[in-house]
């Protein structure tokens, strides 16, 4: 058994200067896969910093209409707010559907943008994972890879990333403010996650000591209609086979706006910019849907055991845009 030293600290610099300056330390906020992780050997920090107590979980509207979340908000008080009920349903559902009633009472919105994924060999010591070891090997490329990527992947890694909400958020072109011993940042969260490429064991463009102190999301675009699809094994506390985030406008007869993101079939989550360039000025219709899956789904590769993702993904894709606008859709 390893010691851990526990603190608790009631602020943003004395949390980033306490873990900045060990590092082997980490945040600790809602818990729910940080200690997951302690209790299975994944992760062995010398020392966990206890961020609950910083007062970061305001729910603010701005001005502009949009909302700043805080980072140890819990998803379900964001889940409930009137704000994110009533003008951001697709968020509202992500949250729902990310995860049981009593996790989502105790996962942070920071710390499911942090959350680690969930394949099965990065979860045991036993096995070789570039993700948990660099350069162990990757046991899920000829092992067991039915709930693996087929976007974004390389020849190091094919985890998928497993949140629902950052799905959500990046189709809201949401942006999160860090906190770090060098001062404060912000930073497009589409732009946040990384790919494996060569280096597996990154999955954020975060350092060491720096911390996620809220999100913030613009308003949603004027008269889109949106929502969340998610597509699993069984109907509750499972993770997404395939999932879509869409937020639509049509105008006269034709996609003004589309924004479109894909959960549980690549390696982060996965915003459709390939497909929303042929949504975009087209007629909303299966044929249109089903060119615009083709096209995101172009480069997909997949190992075997998860061929059927990319259709799945494709009819995940027509399903929920279909969903969205009314639009005939039977995929
Ligand atoms: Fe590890 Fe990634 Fe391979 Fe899973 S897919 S075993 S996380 S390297």
């Amino acid at each position: 058994m390893r010691p851990i030293s526990y603190s608790r600290v009631a602020d943003v610099a004395t949390a980033v200067g306490v873990v900045t300056a060990d590092p082997e330390s980490k945040f600790l906020a809602g818990g729910t896969n940080q200690v997951d992780l302690l209790r299975i050997y994944v992760e062995q920090p010398a020392r966990l910093v206890d961020i609950n107590d910083l007062p970061l979980r305001e729910i603010e509207e701005r001005p502009d209409g949009g909302l700043r979340i805080g980072a140890l908000a819990r998803m379900g008080d964001v889940a409930r707010a009137g704000p994110v009920r009533e003008r951001y349903p697709l968020l509202a559902q992500a949250l729902h559907l990310g995860a049981s009633t009593q996790l989502r009472n105790m996962a942070s919105m920071g710390g499911n943008l942090m959350q680690r994924t969930r394949c099965l060999y990065f979860r045991d010591v036993e096995v070789g994972c570039n993700k948990r070891v660099p350069g162990s090997g990757c046991s899920a490329m000829q092992g067991v890879n039915r709930g693996h990527a087929v976007l974004g992947t390389s020849d190091q890694c094919i985890a998928t990333h497993p949140s629902d909400l950052a799905v959500a958020l990046v189709a809201l072109d949401a942006v999160v403010q860090i906190e770090g011993p060098d001062g404060r940042r912000e930073l497009d969260l589409d732009e946040f996650f990384l790919e494996p490429g060569d280096t597996p064991e990154r999955e954020h463009r975060i350092g060491h000591g720096e911390l996620i102190v809220a999100i913030e999301v613009p308003p949603p675009p004027a008269g889109s209609r949106s929502l969340y699809l998610k597509v699993r094994d069984r109907d509750s506390y499972e993770f997404a086979l395939a999932s879509a985030a869409v937020a639509v406008t049509v105008e006269s007869g034709v996609i003004a706006e589309a924004r479109l993101a894909l959960g549980g079939v690549a390696t982060r989550p996965w915003r459709a910019r390939q497909a929303e360039r042929v949504l975009v000025g087209a007629p909303p219709s299966e044929t249109t849907f089903a060119a615009a899956a083709q096209e995101e789904l172009r480069p997909a590769v997949s190992h075997g055991m998860n061929d059927y993702k990319i259709e799945l993904a494709r009819r995940t894709i027509v399903r929920a845009l279909s969903m969205a606008t009314d639009g005939g859709g039977t995929a």
